[in-house]
């Protein structure tokens, strides 16, 4: 089996006692069954069928497992095609003792064996959607999971630039960009948004938020006019902006012919990079194999007390050896998803590759592939310090309480070049831009450009 998705859904808060925790598990669960009542399950009892919507075999499992006040319950649903495919999904509720904890995977597989990657363009189920609905926060991690957030305003998009530089985010953020209000495809935020709920937050960024993320991040690692971009955790300005993949909006305007089909694919695009991050980042929380340790040593304990007679020590040994085997094939199974993730690691090296080299080829081109390749994020302004004698050119694109956001342009072709001693908010915007331990010697600014903020530098 290859694992496409996986979530991990926290309560933390206001879970202090063991009554609380086991509420809250309670209410989850009854949340998970009324999905699964949904799908035609008659009880949600231990094991049973349902109908598949596309006709498939359907069944599903309950296995629980508790520890004092800790408990573990897990939903197994298996849905096996007519054509031999298997989706595993499995979703479990673990009251432990600070949190509760949903985690759900989904993994696909064949039947028969068969040696071969399968591309599945995996959807967020149904019932992460519905458990997000429930009142009261979700985290992942340190990071707590949003809805689709809508960022206005050069304060707002300062604070969601500091949200995305800070290390101990766990999650991927999604900024979709807009130009007068409007996204690059029609409701693109908001779908992404549906697509991500629970393993990405998905934020809505005006103009003005924009040139905070510029003006923060800067210009490599910023959105703005319209375009998508991943900003991965553990974001780092040494990082290649790359890694953060950004879509122009003239790359998603241009897919297709037909705006709908362009917006399937840059979604199916976009989910397909998180899930597939999400599969094997999300780590499995350990307190389910306490649990379940701990209460198989319970089970151990209570018959080894009982056992009498031969037999019933033939019937421990037998147990024992039973679950031996189910232990075997469980680290047989993890072999194999090891094996395939580095499999997955080497194809995404050469997909790195690949990358680095139609980069290298100038600006990508498009192709009719189902893959959207990422664009070339802009070069930074800074990026290479000025020198001594160095003239340079800078206009003020936007201003802040503090600093004017700077960017460098070409010599506008005036001769009017003024000194200002009145300049405060334009030199913090230049340190800002080009670093603070450089020290240049004339600032002028242009006399005849209008609105101003045009200026010419000599380092
Ligand atoms: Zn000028």
């Amino acid at each position: 089996m290859q694992k496409v998705a996986a979530y991990l859904l926290e309560r933390t808060e206001d879970l202090q006692t063991p009554g609380a925790r086991k509420a809250e598990g309670d209410r989850i669960r009854k949340v998970i069954e009324a999905w699964l009542r949904s799908k035609g399950a008659a009880s949600v009892e231990r094991a049973g069928t349902y109908a598949a919507v596309d006709g498939s075999d359907a069944s599903y499992r309950v296995t629980t497992a508790s520890d004092g006040d800790r408990s573990w319950t897990m939903f197994e649903l298996t849905e096996v095609t007519k054509e031999g495919r298997r989706f595993v999904t499995t979703v479990s509720v673990t009251v432990g003792n600070k949190h509760v904890v949903v985690f759900v995977t989904m993994e696909v597989g064949s039947v028969s064996t068969l040696i071969t990657r399968i591309d599945v363009d995996p959807r967020c189920p149904k019932v992460v959607r519905e458990l997000l609905e429930q009142p009261g926060p979700w985290h992942h991690g340190a990071s707590r999971l949003r809805v689709l957030s809508v960022v206005s305003g050069f304060d707002a998009g300062q604070s969601l630039a500091q949200e995305i530089q800070n290390v101990s985010r766990t999650i991927p953020f999604v900024v979709v960009s807009t130009i007068a209000g409007q996204t690059a495809l029609p409701k693109l935020d908001a779908k992404l948004a549906s697509d991500l709920a629970g393993v990405a937050n998905v934020y809505t960024v005006d103009e003005d938020a924009s040139w905070a993320l510029t003006d923060t991040l800067r210009k490599p690692f910023s959105c703005y006019g319209g375009a998508v971009r991943v900003y991965w955790p553990r974001l780092s300005s040494q990082d290649e902006p790359y890694r953060h993949q950004l879509w122009t909006a003239a790359r998603l305007q241009g897919l297709e012919d037909d705006e709908q089909f362009a917006l399937d694919r840059i979604r199916r695009q976009v989910r397909t990079v998180i899930m597939r991050a999400s599969a094997a980042s999300v780590v499995r929380p350990v307190e389910i194999d306490d649990i379940r340790g701990a209460a198989a040593r319970a089970e151990y304990a209570t018959l080894k007390a009982n056992a009498n007679s031969l037999d019933d020590f033939k019937a421990l040994a037998d147990s024992y050896a039973a679950d031996n085997d189910t232990l075997r094939r469980d680290l047989a199974a993890r072999d194999k998803e090891l094996e395939q993730f580095r499999g997955e690691v080497q194809r995404l090296e050469a997909e790195k590759r690949a990358l680095l080299y139609h980069l290298g080829q100038a600006n990508a081109h498009s192709e009719d592939g189902a893959e959207v390749e990422p664009d070339r994020p802009e070069d930074d302004d800074g990026a290479q310090p000025p020198t001594r004698g160095d003239v340079r050119f800078y206009k003020k694109r936007y201003d802040t309480p503090t600093h004017d956001v700077l960017v460098r342009v070409a010599d506008c072709g005036h001769n009017s070049w003024q000194s200002s001693a009145r300049a405060d908010k334009a030199r913090k915007g230049l340190i800002r831009l080009e670093g603070g331990t450089r020290e240049w010697r004339v600032m002028q600014h242009c006399g005849t450009c209008t609105g101003g903020g045009m200026w010419r530098v000599q380092w």
